[in-house]
């Protein structure tokens, strides 16, 4: 099943979608219960009754879980061929342990990141001309747990939705932790909605990425490094995990800054991913 938060009539709706993604079925569920969770408030409650269909069309997207309870977890390099072109990059400065880690990079961006589909991937040039798009799968964890064994990981997974983990890469360099980098405003496009489990074929699963309609990533899940249930286990490695937390599974190749000279974004670029099984998020880039 896929759910979306979405606004319509002024009020904000948590609905499924049906009819090949073109109708959304609003749930009898209060904005009160699921204004900052999204679809997370869905989690561990049986599915709310359905009060009316409305077409995609005529609604305003929100991003499926606005406003995560805390930091997104990140995965940085792994897919092999962007580990790769990163360590290249001059900007990693994570390359002098080689570029293809040995065990996952883990940092996160803040919460407050998180943006809708359509909404402005804002661009302040007072603070980086270096921005730069990354497509993700990102994981909604369903049930909590510590030091969770990789056999038991997929079982803690409520669902899947795509994020842009949106990099300011001269600030990534610089700060060597790449918190800040990663956490500007606006920099985590996320939806355009959130699918359950059974939706996807973690070991083969498409994920590409054009920039004004030029394809710049396309590769497969199946080419993860470290994959879901090993980045899992990883994290809950001392850390309880909690429902509602949310994992981005790192970037393939194919990111600006692997090209030579590189292809930072810029004001009016359109920014789209898509991740077969969810969907396509698109995002325009806006200098403020
Ligand atoms: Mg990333």
């Amino acid at each position: 099943m896929k759910f979306a938060v979405f606004n319509y009539n002024g009020k904000k709706h948590l609905g499924r979608l049906v009819d090949n993604d073109t109708v959304l079925e609003c749930f009898d569920i209060s904005e009160s219960v699921f204004k900052q969770d999204g679809v997370v408030s869905l989690i561990d409650r049986p599915l709310p009754n359905v009060t009316n269909k409305i077409p995609v069309s005529d609604v305003e997207l929100l991003a499926p879980v606005p406003r995560p309870r805390r930091n997104i977890f990140c995965v940085g390099k792994n897919y092999y061929a962007h580990a790769e072109e990163f360590a290249a990059s001059g900007f990693d400065s994570s390359a002098a342990k080689g570029a293809v880690p040995e065990a996952p990079i883990v940092f996160s961006k803040l919460p407050e990141t998180v943006e809708a589909a359509g909404t402005a991937i804002k661009l302040d040039t007072s603070v980086t001309s270096t921005v730069d798009y990354e497509a993700e799968l990102a994981v909604i964890i369903g049930k909590s747990g510590r030091n969770i064994s990789k056999e038991d990981a997929l079982s803690h997974v409520w669902g899947y939705t795509i994020v842009n983990d949106v990099t300011s890469r001269d600030l990534q360099g610089y700060h060597s932790q790449w918190l800040i980098g990663k956490s500007q405003d606006s920099f985590c496009p996320m939806g355009p909605w959130a699918v359950t489990v059974d939706e996807i074929d973690l070991a083969d699963t498409s994920i590409k990425c054009w920039v004004n309609g030029e394809l710049r990533q396309d590769s497969n899940t199946g080419l993860l490094i470290f994959d879901v249930p090993t980045i899992i286990a990883a994290i809950s490695n001392g850390i309880t995990l909690n429902p509602g937390d949310m994992i981005a599974t790192g970037t393939p190749a194919g990111v600006g800054i692997g090209f030579n000279p590189p292809k930072y974004l810029a004001a009016g670029d359109v920014v789209k991913v898509e991740i077969e099984g969810i969907g396509t998020l698109e995002n325009p880039v806006k200098e403020i």
